[in-house]
């Protein structure tokens, strides 16, 4: 188990690091005018290396990857093809990799949930395949390395300005 392959099987289902990384980039770069995609991508990183976050992963692309190869059982593959939105499931899975860096990880997931920005819009219009519980994976995680980011530079907001 390691941090390689959970970005392996991010690879596999058409996210790369570097995605996910600008995702991070674009919540935090307001707040740190500094800030590089080295940074973010060094972030997104830390977040892989988590176990917890790295099992998050492997339960909700199991799940993706059954219901496309129609392997679920009734009523779970029928709200998965239909992504039913009262389900729910894939949303709470994500919060437990949300809140791994506080608390304020939560109104970057609220935010991403809602506007779809970068790579979460692209799997949302699942063109090539099922991803019920990526997209908010994904955003689970790029909320975890934002929160990350804050957290390592509390010094941050002396350098906002009054035009952000
Ligand atoms: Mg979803």
């Amino acid at each position: 188990m390691s941090m390689k392959m959970a970005e392996n099987m991010l690879n596999r289902r058409g996210v790369s690091v570097s995605a996910i990384a600008d995702i991070v980039y674009r919540l935090q770069r307001k707040y740190h005018p500094f800030l590089t995609m080295k940074q973010c991508e060094e972030s997104v990183r830390a977040v892989l290396g988590k176990r917890e976050v790295q099992y998050t992963l492997f339960t909700g692309i199991a799940l993706d990857e059954l219901a496309e190869q129609k392997l679920l059982p009734e009523p779970l593959q029928s709200i998965m093809e239909k992504d039913e939105p009262l389900y729910g499931v894939d949303e709470t899975l994500a919060l437990g990799v949300t809140s791994i860096y506080g608390m304020v990880g939560l109104t970057s997931f609220g935010y991403l949930d809602k506007e779809k920005i970068g790579v979460i819009e692209t799997l949302n219009d699942k063109a090539d395949g099922i991803h019920v519980f990526l997209d908010d994976l994904v955003a689970g995680i790029a909320a975890a390395a934002s929160s990350r980011i804050a957290h390592n530079n509390p010094q941050a907001t002396f350098y906002t300005t009054d035009n952000d």
